[in-house]
């Protein structure tokens, strides 16, 4: 069992801002249901294009779902891989919808700067470390986004490796090094704060629990209170709105593993010898990351099923004992799980569904940089007609079957994780 309760972002984060329930009636021009990243960068993207008249609604607290308690790791690109995007949408408009994320990442620490939010970023990028001996699809993905996507990850062979990470597990990797990570919820909380500061109402424990069309215009209900506006924003993530059948069918709500060590102190060089974030080749990979209070953030693992904090250690230990074993014995404080949404396309929902209708989620375990991307998309759309979000139109609401869908899931989860396992024991000559 984790020595405290909860997830160590909310123990650390400091005090909650004041969201008080929205209570009554009111008019705006754009209701977004959601204060995860993607309803939140919505309405930011919205105020920087002048719009005040925005009223955001959350079900329980800012950054509750998978915004504020994730990896923490904020780099480019999204769950389909570079390879599959060209395919879909040949190479000019893939580079663009790629390069969207890259963006992000630039306008994250741009926003992180100029509204002063201490959020732990630690600018130290991402290594990508190879689970398995084979080099050949670091070297393609390598080549792959220097040559059609202008992003440079640096290879790193077995020596840099073990210079940067203390175990014999990995072969080599490639290192994002415009990548960096952070402090979510402190993230979360602080663009919330501008959002406040802007005149932008905020409204928490405020689910929305019906959402009608009158005319023109929508009127959103909350257990004590009612929006009317002319535009909606549904950002509610694996958390699903409950709101459309349609579009919560889009999406599988899928779970995710994170726990925090103990301070580790001067034994953190034990393990790792770099500020990067680290996560690996396999389907089912680890991520992990240095605190800047010398714990170890360790996360994996993905399911259908969601767990207690006491199954979650369990698992996770065993995982992160494979990779350190001079971890044996280190204690666990915090222990949690969060929810990702993912379409059957693993490619991210930003559209608009019916007139004045929009929908972002769908962004799967790689979310923080293109809700950001989804928020200036559909700002730009709301606010000054952009349709560049037309772009990712190939990827709309196909249904994910649920609740064939979680079984069908699992399914490939086990089968994808259990090719990766069998490649490996061929690679260590366990059957040989
Ligand atoms: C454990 C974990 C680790 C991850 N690690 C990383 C990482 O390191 N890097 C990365 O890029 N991505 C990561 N991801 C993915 C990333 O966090 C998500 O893709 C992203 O945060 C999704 O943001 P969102 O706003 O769409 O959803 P969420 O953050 O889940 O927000 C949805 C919000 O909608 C609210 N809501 C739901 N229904 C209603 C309603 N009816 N009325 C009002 N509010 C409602 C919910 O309460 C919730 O707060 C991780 C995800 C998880 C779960």
């Amino acid at each position: 069992m984790p020595r405290f309760q909860g997830d160590y972002y909310s123990a650390t984060a400091g005090p909650a801002p004041v969201a008080p329930p929205l209570r009554g009636a009111v008019d705006a021009g754009v209701c977004i249901v959601g204060a995860g990243f993607a309803g939140l960068n919505t309405a930011l993207g919205l105020v920087e294009r002048g719009r005040r008249d925005v009223v955001v609604l959350e079900a329980r607290t800012v950054g509750f779902g998978a915004s504020g308690r994730n990896g923490g790791f904020v780099f480019g690109g999204y769950s389909r891989g570079e390879e599959r995007l060209i395919a879909d949408l040949g190479p000019e408009v893939a580079r663009e919808v790629y390069g969207w994320t890259l963006d992000a990442v630039r306008r994250i620490r741009s926003r992180i700067d100029a509204h002063g939010i201490h959020c732990d970023a630690v600018d130290g990028g991402v290594i990508w470390a190879n689970w398995f001996k084979d080099p050949r699809p670091l070297k393609a993905r390598q080549s792959l986004l220097q040559d059609r996507y202008d992003a440079r990850w640096t290879w790193l062979d077995r020596a840099q490796m073990r210079e940067r990470i203390v175990s014999e597990r990995y072969a080599d990797g490639l290192f994002e090094q415009a990548a960096f990570h952070f402090h979510p919820l402190r993230y979360a909380r602080g663009i919330a704060g501008v959002l406040s500061r802007e005149d932008v109402r905020v409204h928490e424990d405020s689910p929305a629990i019906a959402l009608k069309r009158e005319g023109s215009a929508w009127r959103v209900q909350t257990p004590e209170g009612e929006v009317r506006c002319r535009t909606v924003v549904l950002a509610c993530g694996g958390y699903l709105a409950g709101l459309r059948s349609r579009i919560d069918a889009s999406v599988l709500p899928v779970a995710t593993y994170v726990m925090v060590t103990e301070p580790l102190g001067d034994r953190m060089r034990d393990v790792l010898r770099t500020d990067a974030a680290v996560y690996d080749t396999r389907f089912a990979f680890d991520y992990y990351r240095p605190l800047p209070d010398t714990r170890l953030l360790w996360g994996g693992r993905i399911s259908v099923w969601d767990r207690a904090p006491s199954a979650v250690e369990h698992v996770l230990v065993r995982d992160m004992l494979r990779v350190f074993p001079q971890l044996a014995g280190v204690a666990i404080d915090h222990a949690w799980s969060g929810l990702m949404s993912y379409a059957p396309h693993e490619m991210p929902h930003v559209l608009e569904a019916e007139p004045g209708l929009w929908v972002a989620q769908a962004f799967g375990g790689h979310g923080v940089a293109p809700t950001t991307a989804a928020g200036e998309l559909i700002a730009s759309a709301i606010a000054e007609g952009d349709t560049r979000w037309r772009r990712l139109s190939r990827y709309g609401l196909q249904p994910a079957f649920k609740p064939l869908g979680f079984l069908a899931a699992q399914a490939s989860y086990w089968w994808a994780q259990s090719k990766d396992a069998l490649k490996d024991r061929v690679e260590r000559g366990v059957f040989g």
